[in-house]
């Protein structure tokens, strides 16, 4: 039997996103939900990797088991890098998205491309049973663009235009997300450092 990671994250469609992209890891990863886990755990931290290793240490705590974190978030320069770590409480989190990604258009409404600049940020943590816990960061750069456009992905993707594809994160394939995406970025970089731990 293989040794498993669980990836602590009730976000379906990021569990999706994460289980494409640690698939050549040579562990089962399964969700708190498949672990039955329940936890609600306060995100207090004032960056993204405090807040990737807040919660992989309280559920590591809670199973002794090793597990991954994430967290992520959209940064708007236009908007002093808001909503940042606040990303999924943005607005409320029982907001949806569409008003959440309309917000922020009006907010950028009229601006130039050179002040549309935002990025994607994503901080993995692992924390193993033995309390060690080390992180990994990457970014995406992009725009803000001036409408929302696809359907794919979740959160703020219709808004969030890729330079180097010419259209938003909502219309790439999950492939093609995955490939450049910050959680694909940083998983990738995690992926190592855990094979080169064992
Ligand atoms: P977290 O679960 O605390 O990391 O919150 C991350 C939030 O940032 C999500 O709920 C989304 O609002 C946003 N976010 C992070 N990554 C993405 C992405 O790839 N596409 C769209 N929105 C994202």
């Amino acid at each position: 039997m293989r040794d498993r990671i669980i990836f602590a994250t009730g976000n379906e469609g990021k569990m999706k996103e994460i289980r494409m992209l640690l698939q050549d890891l040579n562990y089962d990863i399964v969700s708190m939900k498949e672990a039955g886990i329940q936890a609600d755990i306060v995100e207090d931290g004032n960056t993204f990797e405090e807040n990737a290793a807040i919660k992989a240490k309280t559920i590591m705590e809670m199973t002794g088991e090793m597990v991954l974190a994430d967290d992520s978030g959209l940064e708007v320069d236009a908007m002093d890098k808001a909503p940042g770590i606040y990303s999924a409480r943005f607005m409320g989190e029982n907001t949806s998205y569409d008003v959440k990604n309309n917000y922020i258009l009006d907010q950028l409404k009229g601006l130039p491309q050179s002040e549309r600049s935002a990025r994607f940020v994503c901080a993995i943590a692992c924390a193993y049973p033995d309390g060690e816990i080390v992180t990994a960061r990457a970014a995406i750069e992009g725009y803000i663009g001036h409408e929302r456009i696809g359907d794919n992905g979740f959160g703020y993707d219709p808004v969030f235009w890729v330079p180097e594809f010419g259209c938003t994160f909502a219309q790439l394939s999950a492939e093609q997300k995955n490939k450049i995406s910050h959680r694909g970025k940083a998983l990738k970089v995690m992926k190592e450092i855990i094979r080169n731990r064992k």
